[in-house]
């Protein structure tokens, strides 16, 4: 499958600010954006105003980025979003959150997404007791998420969701760290989700 293969701490500088894509190493002081916040490149020190259109998709490619998505399959999120009722932005957001290396993510299975997509493609996932391996596959409210018996030995799984237990779980999710099992109790409220994503640009965006 096809996948972002661009340095992931450039992918931060290059939206000048933190995406969380390395794991652990972003909440250090290794990491990239505590140290160079300009975007990389021969010209990246220089300043510029972006136009309301460069915003708009520089916002959008940010997203993208943060939940490892490719464009056409981030333009058929957006579509299910805009089909929907409610609110196109929040319906994108939750969709986003909703999905099962997200949510694996959020439950430490994985100290970064594409960590915790990798988890899910190499079956060490059960969604209501059966095994599920694709990362896109939408988890739905009450659905238990949890750890197969064979990969509980994975050291590498134990500590990412140690070091997610000791920065607190999410509260739409509830988590049994001790039987590396958790409940997705909702979806995420947009107050819930970080202030730095403006999903209103890619709805501006999408909209012309
Ligand atoms: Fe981004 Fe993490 Fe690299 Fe920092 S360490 S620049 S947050 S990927």
């Amino acid at each position: 499958m096809a996948r972002n293969l661009d340095p992931k701490c450039k992918q931060c500088r290059r939206e000048g600010e933190k995406l969380f894509l390395k794991g652990e190493k972003c909440f250090t002081d290794k990491c990239a954006i505590e140290r160079r916040n300009y975007p990389p490149g021969q010209h990246g020190q220089k300043k510029g105003r972006l136009s309301d259109y460069g915003g708009q998709l520089r916002e959008k490619q940010k997203i993208r980025k943060i939940y490892g998505i490719l464009e056409s399959q981030f333009r058929n999120i957006y579509k299910s979003a805009d089909q929907q009722r409610g609110v196109t932005g929040d319906n994108l957001l939750q969709l986003l959150e909703s999905r099962l290396d997200n949510v694996a993510y959020h439950m430490g299975f994985g100290s970064s997404r594409s960590e915790a997509r990798q988890i899910v493609r190499h079956n060490c996932i059960l969604v209501n007791g059966k095994r599920v391996n694709i990362p896109a596959y939408l988890v739905k409210t009450g659905d238990t998420i949890e750890i197969t018996k064979n990969a509980k030995d994975q050291l590498r799984i134990k500590a990412s969701i140690e070091a997610a237990d000791r920065r607190n779980f999410p509260a739409w999710i509830d988590m049994n760290v001790k039987e590396m099992k958790g409940i997705f109790k909702s979806k995420p409220e947009r107050s819930e989700l970080p202030a730095t994503i403006n999903e209103s640009l890619v709805v501006e965006l999408y909209s012309k």
